[in-house]
């Protein structure tokens, strides 16, 4: 092999994963083993030392999991990064090294339904707080952010309505407030966006959505750039002071840019357990060898069924970025070039009942909480995902009464338009 750089299509097939050593298998085996077997004592000290890299109990690392972390931030441009058990799971070992009781987060109020009440309500029994503002009003960024802030956190396509978040803009923020800047970039996938390359410190994922991509398995990603200062500011003891989890290590003096990785393994996973398991990692690693390929049918179809529904005259509004009625629309070209995703919402004429018709009314389209899937899924956000949310928080979210989340799969766009079309006039009979 020369010394070139490896394109996108090469890393997502091969990143993570030589010929397996023992045996010459080509693709990942398998590694279905809860424990491995130490050469001797020295050896197994040395692991525990984290004087040497090696296999110990799978709750920590595993071959088969530790090959789709390595793709993962090779596709992101990361130094480091773990995998877990769920996208939500991930979340929490983001901020795990980060926050003490008293500190908060600040996010952006544009986020999964599913976050918007794990970063409101459920950290708050750890004493952790959250401070959710609109992230195109920087000015209410920067007066969020206050002593106690140990992060800052949003996505790069948001929930529900496939906005953009001006990634470089908030990174800015957070450099001059010298915070983390922790992105979700479920929606848009490492193929149409790189948070790392606008300054994002870490980068989150579900990898149950476009990197699975087949609907078969929960999964989340943690990804470390490497480039934060945890010694700078003494805001992160867990990183850069001695760690009494871990015998008074100090992570940042031992491990430099990977401190953050290492700490999600010996810390967070031995202790939180949040942990990927062998056969989820490898129904990831079939999906993601093809993320390039499926990431631009997904926009291409999207983008059609976008076109369609804001030229349909039964539809009020849609928000897909790649339109260029859209607000978002000038930042594509500078956050996610490749495209805007395939998540978006559109609103009806008409109301809640009418909506509701309109998810009963589908036939290709599937009515499920989930979003990347090969196939074309549907959802009505006021009455499941932001259900708990009052009408001025969903209303802020972009989950009005009338709204309908679609996630635009890689099927035929003409079969997808068609079933719009009779559920629409279903809907509206
Ligand atoms: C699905 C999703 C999550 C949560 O991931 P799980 O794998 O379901 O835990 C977080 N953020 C976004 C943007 C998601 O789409």
């Amino acid at each position: 092999m020369t010394d070139r750089q490896p394109g996108f299509d090469t890393l997502q097939i091969h990143a993570g994963a030589n010929p397996d050593p023992a045996t010459g298998a080509r693709q990942v085996p398998i590694y279905q083993s809860t424990a491995f077997v130490f050469r001797d004592a020295d050896h197994a000290a040395a692991l525990f030392n984290l004087q040497e890299v090696g296999w110990i109990y799978s709750r920590l690392t595993n071959p088969t999991v530790a090959a789709l972390a390595e793709r993962i931030v090779a596709l992101e441009g990361g130094v480091g990064g773990i995998c877990c058990s769920s996208g939500h799971a991930a979340q929490i070992m983001a901020l795990f090294p980060l926050m003490m009781p008293g500190n908060n987060v600040v996010a952006s109020s544009r986020l999964y339904g599913g976050t918007y009440t794990q970063l409101t309500q459920t950290i708050k029994r750890f004493g952790w707080g959250s401070k959710l503002v609109d992230f195109d009003d920087l000015d209410a960024v920067r007066a969020a952010i206050d002593e106690d802030t140990r992060a800052i956190f949003c996505e790069s396509i948001a929930n529900p309505g496939g906005y953009i978040t001006d990634l470089d803009a908030i990174a800015k923020i957070a450099d001059e407030a010298g915070l983390p800047l922790i992105v979700d970039n479920t929606s848009a996938s490492p193929y149409l966006c790189n948070p790392i390359k606008h300054g994002a410190t870490l980068v989150v994922h579900s990898t149950t959505k476009y990197l699975t991509g087949n609907g078969t398995v929960t999964g989340g990603a943690l990804v470390d750039s490497g480039k934060f200062d945890w010694g700078a500011s003494g805001k992160f003891p867990s990183l850069a002071a001695p760690e009494p989890a871990y015998h008074g290590l100090n992570f940042y003096e031992a491990l430099g840019s990977m401190a953050f990785t290492f700490h999600s393994i010996a810390v967070g996973l031995r202790d939180l357990g949040m942990t990927m398991n062998p056969q989820g990692a490898h129904y990831t690693l079939m999906g993601i060898e093809s993320l390039s390929l499926r990431m631009e049918k997904h926009v291409a179809n999207a983008q059609k069924v976008a076109a369609w529904l804001e030229a349909d005259d039964r539809i009020e509004t849609v928000t897909y970025a790649g339109l260029e009625s859209s607000p978002y629309y000038d930042r594509v070209e500078r956050i996610c070039p490749r495209g805007a995703g395939a998540l978006f919402t559109f609103a009806i004429k008409g109301g809640y009942e009418n909506c509701v018709k309109l998810i009963d009314s589908m036939e290709l389209f599937s009515h499920v909480a989930n979003l990347g899937d090969a196939r074309s899924l549907v959802i009505h956000p006021a009455s499941t995902t932001h259900r708990q949310l009052s009408d001025e928080q969903r209303a802020a979210a972009g989950a009005a009464p009338n709204v309908v989340r679609v996630s635009i799969g890689i099927e035929d766009p003409d079969d997808i338009i068609a079933d719009l079309d009779q559920a629409l006039t279903k809907a509206l009979a």
